[in-house]
């Protein structure tokens, strides 16, 4: 084995002082096959960020030959970060490539998607628009045996993710609703390939078909990729695991690592199997175990794997740790979801206050969203500052997604959800009407709709005025355009700004202020990006804002403390740590309660989450649950049960409460993703609530109608709150009040 100490080279130093043996060994083992296979916090992202920078400093490849996978875009940032401080300096060509799949996929496709009919700009469809696609082609295909639109949006993802195309999923399919689905998903690749789009799962499908058609350009990327590494393999998926494996394939330098207590995505179509079966891939694998965890106390530890002891799919590992014994686990049953909140809220004011901890050292986690929102109206009350991972990002708020379709029609002509999108905003006139006139255009003398926008005139359906307008917006974004690569991205942004009268626009709005900020946002993120020595074009620009994730929202230094649902906690480690709603039925979820498999998911889910806590670890439920708008009696985890009670210090539910101040009524709600949200339209808004109505609530504070539904006692609105995202309220208890337009 080498000699423990640091290493040199004519160029950098990298200390490996900092590592024990085990990890060191993973470090300098020599190239091939390589499986790191080891407990929450034992070391595995660190190892393999230490790997890369030995890799660079032996000179076994340069920057341009290593690429690294993360799961997030935090995740890759920060090892970006470390290897740059440990190969020593800021020069660029120094660092190696660190990307996650969607982003690694995106790149390689803008290079080489021409192969397979995309043009390099081509934009990437949020869930949203992708959705709304797909819903069109529903309605165009008008099949016997249509299925639901949800429905058909799961089946197409989920072969995506497991690398199916439509022809063999139609090869496949049942004659009946299955096979209604693979002709969806057929007219709907179709749709896309004629929009220049690709959705998020489409990056990785594609790429996994350039590679599979292309042996040479293939070639090309084993080479980028000679020496790859892939964090938190656990959750790769079918797709993502072929594109790995075709990358590696020649170099044979792979190096994984991953926890398969550790994978929660298996929803998502994560195969575990894919890490559990890595020795009977390559066979030559060397295989490392890191046992000794370096983030938990061990009374955390020895908690999480009483739990996690219960699953059965799994190998049998040995963590331990030098840290103290630290703290017993608290255990605390509130009443209801109001006390249970209560208590979250007062520990945390209580660890701050006399503590000495601050907000930015507490993650509260939660199942679901709809959690999160006594939990809000507690911290609330007690003035804790908090932000929400996962509510609705700044890219997907209204105005900035109205711009952001401006830019992706100027990169992308043929972007015709885009297209439609932007025509409308602020209004010129151009509705619903004039543009089925576009399209029908653009069908019949089979142009892409941009161009059919600036031919309006030839249209005798459509008022010359309108037509008009149409061709000036026309001719100013086909020569924006033009000029597009000679400018910077904010140049362009600014120019969209002024001269689409989106500012104007907003200027005739009460709410103008607010919304401006917006604007401005996205002028200092076009900045931004233009400052960076790597830039880029618009097209750039565009797919770095397609592939934010939640978990960049992550802000240590901001001093609030976070709140996230499990799902979003990975590699992530908090010193205090509360679990709210260890209930039977929410956690685990009442989807699993029967399938053995799913509960061992859930089951893992509740090791990630008690294994992200350093010094503290909470874990709370209730007595009974308002949830969804139903109050039931709740019963206690089993996971809670898992857990020696030795290691646990239980709050009796009776506790006294300090009083507070009272509550509005409580509103039935339920949480939803923008994606899931239907499409605008104008509801009854008798009482001045309507679509895009500028709202407050007393606890979400200002917030937009998005959507209304039912009449009456009955009446309820989708508000997408600023803070904390979309919640569905009935009018009648929400409180809402109106802010004037
Ligand atoms: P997870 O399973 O949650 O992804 P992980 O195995 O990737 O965890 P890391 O995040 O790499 O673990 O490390 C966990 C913590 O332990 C980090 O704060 C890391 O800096 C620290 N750590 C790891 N190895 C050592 C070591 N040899 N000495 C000191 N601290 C270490
Ligand atoms: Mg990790």
């Amino acid at each position: 084995m080498a000699p423990p100490g640091s290493f040199e080279t004519a160029t950098v130093t990298v200390k490996l002082d900092d590592l024990n043996p085990e990890q060191r060994a993973a470090v300098l083992a020599p190239d091939g096959p390589i499986l790191i296979l080891a407990g929450a916090g034992s070391g595995k992202t660190r190892v393999l960020s230490y790997r890369i920078a030995h890799i660079l400093a032996e000179r076994k490849a340069s920057p341009a030959e290593v690429l690294a996978v993360t799961f997030t875009n935090k995740a890759a940032n920060e090892m970006r970060q470390r290897v740059a401080s440990l190969v020593g300096g800021d020069n660029d060509a120094r660092i190696p490539w660190v990307s996650t799949f969607h982003s690694a996929c995106a790149r390689i496709l803008r290079q080489e998607g021409h192969a397979l009919g995309y043009d390099r700009n081509f934009s990437i469809l949020d869930e949203g628009d992708s959705l709304a696609t797909i819903r069109q082609v529903l309605g165009d295909a008008a099949l016997a045996d249509s299925p639901p639109l949800e429905l058909a949006r799961a089946r197409i993802e989920q072969a995506k993710n497991e690398a199916v195309t439509p022809d063999e999923m139609l090869a496949r399919a049942k004659p009946g609703r299955d096979a209604s689905i693979a002709q969806i998903y057929r007219l709907y690749q179709e749709r896309m390939r004629a929009m220049n789009a690709m959705d998020f799962s489409d990056l990785q499908l594609q790429t996994w078909l350039l590679f599979e058609r292309f042996p040479e350009t293939l070639e090309r990327w084993q080479r980028r990729a000679a020496h790859l590494l892939v964090d938190e393999y656990q959750d790769t998926n079918r797709v993502q695991y072929l594109i790995v494996r075709a990358l590696a394939a020649r170099s044979g330098n792979l190096c994984v690592v991953g926890d398969e207590d550790q994978s929660i995505y298996g929803w998502r179509g994560a195969d575990i199997r894919n890490i559990l079966d890595f020795e009977r891939d390559y066979p030559a694998a060397q295989i490392f175990k890191l046992e000794q965890n370096y983030r938990s106390t061990k009374t955390i530890l020895a908690a999480a794997g009483a739990v996690i002891r219960n699953n059965t799919e799994r190998k049998v590992k040995n963590l331990w740790t030098e840290n103290s014994a630290g703290e017993p686990v608290t255990y605390f049953t509130g009443r209801d979801e109001r006390d249970e909140a209560d208590f979250i809220a007062l520990e945390i004011a209580r660890l701050t206050g006399v503590g000495g901890f601050r907000a930015a050292d507490v993650v509260v986690f939660y199942r679901v969203n709809a959690q999160s929102r006594a939990i809000e109206e507690a911290l609330v009350r007690r003035r804790i500052p908090y932000y929400i991972v996962g509510g609705v990002r700044f890219y997907e708020q209204r105005d900035v997604k109205d711009l952001l379709a401006y830019l992706r029609v100027i990169a992308n002509p043929a972007d015709a959800v885009s297209l439609e999108r932007m025509v409308g905003t602020p209004p010129r006139g151009i509705g619903a009407k004039s543009f089925e006139a576009i399209a029908e255009l653009a069908a019949r003398e089979r142009i892409p709709a941009f161009e059919a926008m600036g031919r309006l005139e030839t249209c005798s359906r459509v008022a010359l005025r309108i037509a008009k307008q149409a061709g000036m917006l026309y001719s100013w974004m086909h020569d924006l355009g033009a000029r597009a690569p000679d400018l910077s991205v904010r140049g362009i942004v600014e120019e969209v700004v002024a001269h689409s009268g989106f500012e104007a626009y907003l200027d005739t709005l009460d709410d103008a202020p607010a919304r401006k900020q917006n604007l401005a946002e996205m002028l200092s993120a076009a900045s931004a990006f233009d400052a960076e020595k790597s830039g880029g074009g618009l097209p750039e620009f565009l797919e770095r804002v397609a592939l934010v994730s939640d978990t960049e929202q992550i802000d240590s230094s901001g001093g609030r403390a976070a709140l996230m649902t499990l799902h979003t906690s990975k590699g992530l480690e908090y010193p205090i740590v509360f679990m709210a709603g260890m209930e039977e039925g929410l956690f685990p979820h009442s989807r699993a309660a029967e399938i053995d498999e799913e509960v061992e998911e859930e089951r893992r889910l509740c090791y990630v989450g008690m294994t992200r806590a350093q010094q503290l670890l909470y874990l709370t439920n209730t007595l009974s649950r308002e949830l969804y708008g139903v109050r039931q009696e709740s019963r206690q985890s089993r996971f809670l049960r898992e857990v020696d009670p030795a290691l646990i210090r239980r709050i009796a539910p009776a506790r006294e409460t300090p009083p507070i101040r009272p509550l509005s009524p409580r509103e039935p709600y339920v949480d939803f993703a923008d994606s899931q949200l239907p499409d605008d339209e104008p509801g009854p808004g008798g009482d001045g609530l309507s679509i895009g109505a500028r709202v407050i609530h007393p606890t979400f504070g200002r917030g937009i109608v998005r959507r209304r539904e039912g009449r009456g006692d009955g009446a309820k609105a989708w508000v997408n709150f600023e803070r904390g995202g979309i919640k569905l309220l009935v009018l009648k208890f929400a409180n809402l009040r109106l802010l004037g337009d």
